[in-house]
């Protein structure tokens, strides 16, 4: 028996011959009519290692491969009314020790894959020693066991996730996620994106953070569709994955690969870097059945967040798919998603996150004066852009900073009109209107996205926002100008400090080598090609050439660190 959890309601009534979940590679397949079952069969593990069966609200941390295993241990660690709490395999044993003392974890589970990997960190000294579990042939119920499935009087109880922050900006912070906050996410992310049961989606990505777990794997189960986990990424293989459908039998080089087109597909800029990177090296066959899968016609949504999104790779990308427009949206491990563009082509707008998802109220507050930024008010006397905190709030908004009440008081603040407090997102964005989106007559979008402001984020309110000489620049619109010179190929810009302006415009740049002869082109030639493009105070005025920018697992870079590695004379 299960609690009523709303994502195990919608399981039980999906078709239970239908696949949920694949094994890219190995081409194993999982099917919705077996995952109930076997949830309440690793659940009732959990109780024999704990010893007893009331365990709500304990924190159980686990270490599974991107699998059906994953997606089994998630569900029963909800099924047990306890918040999951998943780890990287990528991170090494002094940050697994970190969120298992943070979190204070009942118990660890981890695969066999990472039994060595569970045990060095139990091998440390712990606040509190959890219970290990290693968890094996989660499969075992055949098929059909959905039906058998009776429900618990008792509800779901304080059952939930907790997720630690990318740690961009600090160490990450333990996000806790009520079921209830995860099941607004998961609707509002239905009803935007219209998930469905015909869709495929190719997961590549980690699942220790909300776009993988709400978008990729919590969402598509709502709707009865299926994830296929191809892991760990690489170029090739997702390229190959893509092209199979579209290769005819003596042209497929991997005969096992699976024949269902991709029809979802949801990951970081830097994803779709690699890819349009390594494009160019397949083979003519290989390049055209791509080209092919991934066109509007096949591959349905195409969607990228967690970064910004340069406008060169959603250019770069439409051309090579023969006009499928990367959808751009915005989230945060606190929200989930918060803001997205439409499903219409018209309503992916460079630059712009869209509009707030169904359910998701958001405001901008002026960063200097906090007075809220009225509808209309988005232009100054002098027709100045108004630039604004993104406040949101809503039942798709996170409880607390797991035992940190001075953050979780720190960044949400009363709303005096009693409909609940704003949670600050540290992000700055700016409205404005476009005349051309907003107008898709299809329901789902009509409710929500009816010719309303467009956001468009500027950065980080801590690190995106630089104050040189009384202007205030955006790192964000920098990087997006530089970024469409050909010979740049990735770049940061970054906040240095100045005893002259308060801070100054810096940029760390890597060179596209295909466009720059033997390195040839010097941060005055860089310069030089931005004159026109920006205001001049926006005009870099430090500029580092290197070969690699470190960035972390969902590719984002830590700029705090960044900037004084790099610009180490400028600090004394
Ligand atoms: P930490 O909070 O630990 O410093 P983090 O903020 O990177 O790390 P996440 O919750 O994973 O941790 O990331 C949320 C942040 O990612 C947002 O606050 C925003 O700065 C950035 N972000 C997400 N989507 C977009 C986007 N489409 N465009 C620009 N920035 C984005
Ligand atoms: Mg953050």
């Amino acid at each position: 028996s299960l609690p009523r959890l709303p994502v195990f309601e919608a399981i039980a009534r999906h078709d239970p011959d239908s696949t949920a979940v694949i094994h890219s590679g190995s081409g194993r397949r999982f099917k919705y009519g077996e995952l109930l079952g076997d949830v309440c069969r690793a659940r009732n593990k959990l109780y024999e290692t704990a010893g007893r069966d009331d365990m709500d609200g304990e924190r159980i941390a686990f270490l599974v491969e991107n699998s059906y295993d994953y997606v089994v241990t998630f569900l029963a660690i909800l099924a047990a009314r306890s918040i999951a709490v998943p780890l990287s395999p990528a991170f090494p044993a002094p940050e697994l020790q970190y969120i298992l003392n943070h979190s204070e974890a009942l118990m660890l589970l981890s695969s066999s894959k990472f039994a060595s990997k569970a045990q060095d960190v139990l091998q440390t000294e712990l606040d509190v020693q959890p219970a290990y579990l290693q968890l094996t042939k989660l499969q075992g119920g055949g098929p059909h066991e959905n039906e058998k499935i009776t429900w618990e009087k008792h509800g779901p109880g304080a059952a939930g996730m907790m997720l630690y922050t990318s740690g961009t900006t600090n160490r990450p912070k333990g996000v806790l996620l009520p079921q209830s906050v995860m099941t607004a996410q998961a609707r509002s992310l239905l009803h935007a994106w219209e998930y469905s049961p015909s869709d495929h989606l190719l997961h590549v990505l980690p699942l220790h953070h909300i776009h993988g777990t709400i978008n990729a794997i919590f969402t598509p189960l709502f709707a009865g569709s299926t994830v296929e986990f191809l892991f760990p990424f690489n170029p090739d293989a997702v390229w190959k994955r893509f092209a199979a459908p579209f290769l005819t039998p003596d042209q497929t080089p991997d005969p096992e690969g699976q024949r269902e087109k991709i029809t979802f597909f949801t990951v970081v800029p830097t994803v779709y870097s690699r890819l349009l990177a390594t494009h160019k090296m397949l083979d003519a066959d290989m390049q055209s059945a791509t080209r092919t899968a991934i066109s509007p016609a096949h591959l349905r949504l195409a969607i990228s967040g967690s970064a910004a999104l340069p406008t060169p790779i959603k250019r770069a990308w439409s051309e090579l798919s023969g006009g499928n427009v990367l959808l751009e949206r915005f989230g945060m491990t606190e929200v989930g998603m918060a803001l997205s563009c439409g499903l219409e082509t018209a309503d992916r707008v460079d630059g712009s996150v869209g509009w707030p998802l169904p359910g998701v109220e958001a405001r901008l507050v002026d960063v200097d004066t906090h007075q809220v930024i009225e509808r209309g008010h988005e232009k100054d006397a002098d027709a100045r852009e108004r630039v604004g905190e993104i406040q949101l709030r809503g039942p798709t908004v996170f409880a607390e900073y797991w035992r940190n009440p001075e953050a979780t008081a720190k960044e949400f603040v009363d709303s005096k009109d009693g409909r609940g407090m704003w949670f600050k997102t540290g992000d700055v964005a700016v409205r404005r209107r476009v005349e051309t989106a907003g107008k898709s007559t299809r329901p789902s979008q009509r409710d929500w996205a009816k010719g309303e402001l467009m956001y468009f984020i500027l950065g980080r309110r801590s690190a995106d926002i630089i104050k040189s000489g009384g202007e205030k620049v955006s790192a964000l619109e920098v990087e997006r100008e530089m970024l469409s010179l050909p010979q740049v190929a990735e770049v940061a810009v970054l906040a240095v400090p100045s005893g002259k302006w308060g801070q100054k415009v810096g940029a760390v740049v890597i060179l596209d080598k295909e466009h720059v002869p033997e390195g040839r082109w010097t941060p005055l030639d860089m310069r030089r090609a931005l004159k026109g493009r920006l205001a001049n105070y926006k005009i870099p005025q430090v500029l580092k050439i290197v070969d690699h920018i470190p960035r972390n697992a969902m590719g984002k870079i830590n700029k705090k660190n960044l900037v004084k590695e790099i610009f180490q004379d400028e600090f004394s």
